[in-house]
């Protein structure tokens, strides 16, 4: 659509801002811009006193009212190409369902314009330098200063947030800090990671199945949804090669999604060498220049496989024919931050609009898409056994009560799984080991007056991370010392509780003398590099035991590990989630999956309180169907998804008052404007009742009529608007997380 209007004829534009009203406003065309001015371009407007880039959606038929202050639009952007209709189209789909405005979720869906390389300039501490030399009354600098890592390792100066950002100015001017040119990131990764060459695979009597059905599919150009369901090792990938080179010989493009790039780096090293001409790379890693670049290549149907991360949903592909979504219940396809959109669900509405197959592929399937696909919405392909016939695993579930009534001086590693390794260690295998928590010990308590140490922001425990001598808030990075005393009571009798990776990997080193020991979690991946570092030592088996996070239970596969073992392997159950097992079921089936490769079956291990569980019990014997009937009775009962649908509102305050009476007046609206019809659950303390220096009253409300609900939540937010400031009202549509 061009506004290429007569000449001096008033010609208005519907444009879209970032900001957190959901309205679109109103400026006239000038006679310069109306030669090149299309839906979706990309324009500089005034707003109140500021200037904002915004995006053309509309042209309205008729002139604003008289009584309407209807301002210039400034210019169009001629670096940002416009936003595509099939784009703009979702990004409306979004704005609606996730209650946040056009603008904010067109943000989300182009990449940021390469200008704003800026922010990735680095600055480090001057060698030397020291805080002290900084008058106590030039606050900003101080603070700027200490923000610095002592170690002189260099950071974005984006990170220290705009108001340091003169500060830093000054200190590099007087000497103390210096900028650093960074480097810019590698978007694939390095060359060493590449698998060899791969034989051409013959499929298996279920990839073939599977293959029946998808590629007729794929030559139908319909929308066709897919549910893949099968087992770690069941050969999905290879599934989702043959559609995606069906459907790019047909001319269409692909759509790759998978949760976190930096997890498969060999999956996009075997995409490369499968599609070289066609394939994209695009996540928010990368460079703003890179991401740019690879941007524009699909835009221009240059590369048409693109695999990205959840925002490459956006990805401007012409004519997507097929969409994957791999490990679709991973949460991490959810964005935390506005606009809080789901890239797994923001697929099915892209496939459905643009007619092209869906493949929702996992081992773990989440409950609403196993529960779509049994309903006959989805399509559901089961991928049966391992490839090569591999046996599953031995799954030994160890009573940790027991392990406490029969040890003294008990330790985090039972008896059992000791022993285990030991044996792994000494046959020339490998193994695994999972603890879901990082650092030291996630708590000091005092045994006097029996206070945990808590944040001075967030209601939780600070985190000891030993090596670093810290105590650190796992929601605010905020650091202290290690308090020699209680701060509580005085009294010098802090002891740890709740043993993190850190103590695990001591505890290995004890146990497992000689054997090669490594760390991955979020502590020692933090320098680029670092985690795919790790993996590669790991793959070439120069490490024999990895102890890790969940981070260890994702994407890659090692074909030397006969061993996993698991700790505390019930204590995420008690989270008030109602997705708590779900979660629970589906990081142990993934991490269980990574034990005997290659021939030799294995062993998993896992340690548990309550080993009579019964998420535990179909975990051992990765019996999905088992969990998925007893965990939807549960649901049912209770009325949670995918039951019903669920929007958290959250109104977070310093003030707990203003957060209790705000909540209330928000609550009021949400039930008067549901009639009735929706199920509402407090305001009450949110889980983590204060986060970041502010308290946090929830609300939840349900309905089993998903577009009632959010409609309803929708007209609430604009009812309550003057009474309620909207900085302080987070909403989350089909949140992925409670706490
Ligand atoms: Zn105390
Ligand atoms: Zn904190």
């Amino acid at each position: 659509v061009s506004a290429a209007g007569g000449e001096g004829s008033a010609l208005f534009a519907s444009v879209a801002v970032p900001i957190p009203v959901r309205r679109t406003f109103t400026y006239r065309v000038g006679p310069e811009a109306s030669r090149h001015l299309a839906v979706g371009a990309r324009v500089r407007v005034p707003l109140g006193p500021r200037r904002v880039v915004g995006t053309v959606v509309e042209f309205p038929a008729g002139a604003p009212g008289a009584d309407v202050e209807v301002r210039d639009i400034e210019a169009v952007l001629a670096g940002e190409p416009p936003v595509e209709p099939q784009v703009l189209d979702l990004t409306r789909v979004a704005a609606d369902y996730y209650l946040c405005s056009w603008g904010e979720a067109i943000e989300a869906a182009i990449p940021p314009a390469p200008r704003q390389a800026a922010a990735r300039r680095l600055v480090r501490r001057a060698a030397g330098a020291r805080a002290s030399s900084i008058p106590e009354r030039a606050t900003a600098r101080r603070r700027a200063f200490l923000a610095l890592p002592e170690d002189g390792s260099a950071v974005p100066v984006g990170r220290l947030g705009a108001a340091l950002g003169a500060a830093v100015a000054d200190l590099v001017r007087l000497g103390l800090a210096e900028r650093v040119e960074a480097k810019e990131p590698h978007g694939e990764p390095s060359p060493r990671a590449v698998l060899p060459a791969e034989p051409r695979l013959v499929p298996t009597p279920g990839q073939s199945a599977a293959l029946a059905r998808i590629l007729p599919a794929v030559s139908a150009d319909e929308y066709a949804p897919f549910l893949l369901f099968g087992a770690t090792g069941s050969g999905k990938t290879e599934v989702y090669l043959r559609a995606a080179e069906e459907t790019l010989a047909r001319g269409r493009g692909v759509l790759y999604l998978v949760p976190e790039i930096g997890l498969t780096p060999l999956l996009v090293s075997r995409l490369a060498r499968r599609f070289p001409q066609a394939l994209a790379v695009l996540h928010s890693g990368l460079a703003p220049v890179e991401r740019r670049r690879a941007w524009d290549g699909v835009r221009r149907g240059d590369t048409r496989l693109v695999v990205g991360t959840r925002s490459a949903v956006f990805a401007p592909i012409p004519d997507p024919g097929l969409i994957v979504v791999d490990e679709e219940q991973d949460g991490s396809y959810k964005q935390e931050d506005v606009p809080r959109y789901s890239g797994r669900d923001l697929a099915v509405v892209r496939a459905r609009e643009a007619r092209a197959v869906l493949l929702l592929g996992s081992a773990t399937p989440s409950l609403e898409s196993f529960r779509n696909a049994r309903e006959g919405r989805y399509a559901l392909l089961r991928l049966g056994g391992r490839v090569e016939d591999r046996p599953m695993p031995v799954v030994r579930i160890v009573d940790m009560r027991g392990e406490y009534r029969d040890v003294r001086g008990v330790r985090p590693l039972s008896r059992e799984l000791t022993g285990a390794l030991r044996d792994c260690v000494a046959g020339g295998n490998q193994a695994l080991v999972l603890r879901n928590r990082r650092g030291w010990a996630s708590a000091l308590h005092c045994l006097a007056c029996g206070v945990r140490v808590s944040c001075s922001r967030c209601s939780v425990a600070m985190t000891w991370h030993r090596s670093a001598g810290r105590l650190r808030c796992h929601y605010c990075d905020l650091e202290r010392a290690v308090p020699a005393r209680c701060p509580s009571c005085g009294e010098e009798r802090l002891t740890a509780i709740g043993e993190g990776t850190e103590r695990i990997e001591q505890d290995l080193r004890e146990a497992l003398p000689g054997a090669r020991i490594a760390r991955m979690d979020r502590d020692t991946v933090r320098r680029r590099g670092a985690h795919e570092a790790i993996l590669r030592r790991f793959d070439e088996r120069r490490i024999d035991v990895l102890v890790g996070t969940q981070m260890i239970a994702k994407g890659h596969d090692f074909p030397g590990v006969t061993l996993v073992g698991v700790l505390s392997a019930d204590q995420a159950l008690g989270l008030p989630d109602f997705r708590a097992a779900e979660r629970t079921f589906q990081l142990l089936t993934q991490v269980a999956g990574r034990a005997g490769r290659g021939g030799s079956p294995g062993t998993v291990v896992i340690q548990a309180f309550d080993p009579g569980h019964p998420v535990l019990r179909s975990a051992a014997t990765q019996d999905y169907e088992a969990f998925y009937e007893r965990e939807l009775g549960y649901r049912r009962a209770l009325r949670y998804p995918p039951f019903t649908a669920v929007v958290e509102v959250v109104v977070e305050h310093r003030d707990l008052a203003k957060a209790a009476a705000w909540s209330a007046v928000l609550a009021d609206a949400i039930a008067r404007e549901g009639e009735g019809k929706l199920i509402l659950s407090g305001p009450g303390p949110a889980p983590i009742e204060r986060l970041k220096g502010k308290y946090r009253m929830q609300i939840l409300v349900r309905s089993a009529g998903r577009r009632r609900l959010v409609e309803s939540v929708g007209r609430a937010l604009e009812a309550s608007e003057g009474k309620v400031p909207r900085r302080a009202v987070r909403v989350d549509v089909d949140p992925v997380s409670l706490l």
